[in-house]
C-alpha cells in the first residue's frame, strides 16, 4: 500500500505568507492532480504555539488556529484523511512529520500497511527532507516527488543539497508523469 504525505502546504510557505517558499503556490496543483493515485492521502501542519523557541530562529509562522497555519483554499484538502500536527510544543521544533504530537505517524502507517511513502509539500530543506530521512530510518521505501515539492532556498543550492542528501540516504526522488 502507498501512501501521499503532504508536508506543510500552509499558508504561511506560499508566497505572501510569513516564510514562504518562493515556489510554493506553483506545486498545489500538482498535488491536487496526484491524489487519486494513492491509498490513502495523509497531511502534517505545522502548528506553533505563539511562544514557541522555533522563533528564535524563524519569524513567527502557522501559529495554530490562524489563517497562516491553514490549508491554502487551493488545495484539495477533504482529499486528506488525517492530518498530523508537528512543533505543538513551545520547546520543540517539529520538523519531522514523524514528530507529529497528535497522533504516532509510524504506527498509524503501520496499521494501515503503509510500505511505501511518497512526500510532496514544504519546504525542501526542512520538513521534507526531516521527514524523509525519518521515513527511511524507519524502513518505509520513501520517494519525494520533486515537481510537487518547494524549497525555500534561503542560500542558492540548499535545495540542490538537501536533495542530495536525501538520495545518498536512499530517497528516490522521482517527478510525476
Ligand atoms: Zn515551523
Amino acid at each position: 500500500m502507498k501512501a501521499l504525505f503532504i508536508v506543510d502546504v500552509q499558508n504561511d510557505f506560499l508566497p505572501g505568507g510569513a516564510l514562504p517558499a518562493p515556489r510554493g503556490n506553483q506545486i498545489i496543483n500538482e498535488i491536487n492532480r496526484i491524489m487519486d493515485q494513492f491509498d490513502l492521502v495523509l497531511a502534517s501542519r505545522d502548528w506553533h504555539p505563539g511562544d514557541s523557541k522555533h522563533f528564535e530562529r524563524w519569524p513567527p509562522h502557522c501559529v495554530r488556529n490562524t489563517l497562516g497555519a491553514a490549508y491554502p483554499d487551493e488545495l484539495d484538502a477533504g482529499k486528506i484523511e488525517k492530518d498530523f500536527l508537528k512543533g505543538t510544543g513551545n520547546m520543540d521544533d517539529g520538523y519531522s512529520a514523524f514528530e507529529a504530537t497528535t497522533d504516532d505517524l509510524d504506527d498509524y502507517l503501520r496499521k494501515r500497511n503503509i510500505k511505501e511513502l511518497y512526500l510532496a509539500g514544504l519546504t525542501t530543506e526542512y520538513c521534507v527532507k526531516s521527514t524523509a530521512l525519518d521515513a527511511i530510518r524507519k524502513g518505509y521505501k520513501t520517494y519525494v516527488i520533486a515537481n510537487a515539492t518547494a524549497g525555500v532556498e534561503a542560500q542558492p543550492g540548499d535545495e540542490q543539497k538537501a536533495y542530495h542528501e536525501m538520495d545518498i540516504a536512499g530517497v528516490k526522488i522521482i517527478n510525476t508523469l
